[in-house]
């Protein structure tokens, strides 16, 4: 079991180091899910959000200047049809932290549950929520649900979120009590934080028992009191993606459209590094301008590019590894649907 100060010594490694810790962890992905990359379709619903992260464009700050979106229940079903039609059975919604989008997602869920004859995972990536908010969602038939910690140090996350770190502990943990399969995951890169944090933030996911982890690297965006610090360093950030798949080789890890930001070909390295997740942008071309997570010209992963990605790295696109495992909470007695 690797303990924190392995995890920092591996966070170091350069060269051939670095290529042998990738590929021990691409073994270690081969050994527990062979071939497969988990392929998401994800539709991003508002960019309104309450919560003014210093990293994050959509903050609340901006709210008066952003261009604002925000679906409705029938626009949600609609790209979960355009999902559908792509052979996708991952729905993942994601959007900024506002309460509004419990009733709208939940509106949609039984409909999207139908339009894919029950055979999908509903992942969604809304925020912080009550535990009867998140009750409710899973009862209408969401599976899973992203809550990304950013930095799990109190302090490091208090200054770049203004929200405390034990308000997204209590979400995560009602998430996992009420049996959603839960990811999380940190930022790289955040002013103040060293490799320790990192290796102490992986840690910390393997000690709360989620299903998935991500990790980004920091890409500084105009409008942001963080526009003009330094980004993420990709090296750190690959190094990151190795480390948690040998700490948990049944993660689902993505290799993030931030990766491709940052560097050519940074998409391709995160999973040699041994990712096995992409998320495929269905977001409208016209709302997608307005989702402003990493600024504007951000690297929106689309369908054509990923296949050929999937391909490059000699994977293959694998549907839902979580729908066998969580049938639907829907009830099909009389009058259910
Ligand atoms: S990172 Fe998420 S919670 Fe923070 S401001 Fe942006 S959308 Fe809101």
């Amino acid at each position: 079991v690797l303990d924190v100060e392995d995890i920092v010594d591996a966070l170091h490694v350069r060269g051939d180091e670095q290529d042998a810790l990738f590929a021990r962890a691409a073994h270690a992905r081969h050994a527990h899910w062979g071939d497969r990359v988990v392929v998401r379709g994800v539709t991003e619903i508002t960019n309104l959000c309450r919560v003014d992260c210093e990293f994050c464009p959509m903050r609340r700050a901006n709210s008066r200047v952003n261009q604002v979106f925000k679906l409705g229940p029938d626009q949600l079903v609609e790209a979960a049809r355009a999902v559908r039609d792509s052979g996708i059975n991952v729905v993942f919604f994601q959007g900024g932290e506002i309460p509004q989008t419990t009733r709208i997602v939940g509106e949609a869920i039984p409909r999207i549950r139908e339009l894919f004859d029950d055979t999908v995972e509903i992942l969604l990536n809304l925020g912080n929520k009550s535990r009867d908010e998140y009750k409710y969602l899973r009862d209408q038939g969401a599976d899973s649900y992203i809550l990304k910690f950013e930095s799990s140090d109190p302090q490091l996350h208090e200054r770049m979120r203004h929200e405390t770190l034990d308000s997204r502990l209590r979400c995560l943990q009602d998430l996992l009590d009420l049996g959603f399969k839960v990811g999380t995951g940190s930022i790289v890169g955040l002013p103040g934080q060293s490799p320790r944090h990192l290796a102490e933030d992986i840690a910390f996911a393997r000690d709360l028992g989620v299903h998935m982890c991500s990790v980004s690297p920091f890409i500084p965006a105009p409008a942001t009191p963080m526009a003009d610090c330094p980004a993420g360093d990709l090296e750190l950030t690959l190094n990151a993606i190795a480390v948690m798949r040998l700490v948990e080789p049944s993660w689902l890890i993505p290799s993030v459209s931030a990766l491709a930001k940052s560097a050519n070909g940074g998409q391709h390295r995160g999973f040699r590094a041994g990712a096995n997740v992409l998320t495929i942008n269905f977001t409208a071309e016209q709302i997608s301008d307005s989702y402003l997570i990493y600024g504007k010209d951000r690297f929106v992963v689309r369908n054509d590019y990923a296949r050929r990605l999937i391909d490059e790295v000699g994977l293959a696109p694998s549907g839902s590894v979580f729908i066998a495992e969580t049938p639907s909470r829907v009830q099909h007695g009389p009058g259910a649907r």
